[in-house]
């Protein structure tokens, strides 16, 4: 999952961007709305923490705009300013949570855990296809009860491929949400981690949809599929 991280103080930056990379995520800092602007507006974010405070552009109008392009990503408002009058002029911008600060970095990440949940339409933090299951809290993954020792690349598409269950996604795609603006983008390597997936867990477990890309469904529900087609 990658997150983009508009802020403009730099030591919450910094430190909010570790507890982000810690919890897993791939981060794309900004320090000011334009950069944060221009960054939301080309690059696919799967949730976006946006403070409302920046210079050259601010945070409300940031959000306008991106919602005023079509873009549709969570947003998370993060701010100094606590009055009422603020959160409503977010919402209205179309912001989806808020968080006044000071806050519990802990908070934070959970709030974002809820907003990636809630865009990919799961209920709660565990998520749970035939024997796989994802634990997005603790990043711990098992498999017919059994732990699975993952690098955090694997886990990051793993999570990625789960977030978005029974859908085709592409290399691309793939490419795009698990690394960063800055990482040498090859699309090759997906195949390799996505091997490795196969053998640390089952090699059925992720489907390659030739020509299109990946998909995540467990064998038991693909098996139902086919027999519905049947
Ligand atoms: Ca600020």
């Amino acid at each position: 999952m990658r997150v983009l991280l508009v802020e403009d103080d730099k030591d919450l930056q910094r430190l909010l961007k570790q507890a982000l990379s810690d919890a897993g995520y791939v981060v794309d800092a900004a320090a000011d709305g334009e950069e944060g602007h221009f960054l939301g507006d080309t690059e696919p974010y799967d949730v976006v923490i946006l403070d409302l405070g920046l210079p050259k552009m601010d945070g409300v109008r940031v959000l306008e705009q991106w919602r005023k392009a079509g873009r549709k990503m969570p947003v998370l408002i993060l701010t100094a300013r606590d009055r009422w009058s603020d959160k409503v002029a977010g919402f209205d911008a179309g912001a989806d949570d808020y968080l006044a600060k000071p806050f519990y970095t802990e908070e934070l990440l959970a709030r974002v855990r809820a907003l990636l949940r809630r865009a990919a339409g799961l209920a709660t933090s565990e998520i749970e296809i035939g024997a796989l299951r994802i634990d997005t809290r603790s990043s711990r993954v098992t498999f017919d009860g059994n732990p699975v020792k993952l690098t955090s690349l694997e886990y990051r598409l793993l999570a990625y491929l789960a977030h978005h269950r029974g859908r085709v996604v592409s290399r691309t795609e793939l490419v795009e949400h698990l690394y960063d603006q800055d990482f040498d983008r090859d699309s090759n390597t997906i195949e390799v981690f996505v091997g490795r997936l196969r053998k640390k867990l089952d090699p059925n477990l992720i489907q390659t949809v030739r020509g299109l890309g990946y998909s995540l469904e467990s064998p038991d529900a693909l098996r139902a599929e086919s027999v519905a087609k049947a």
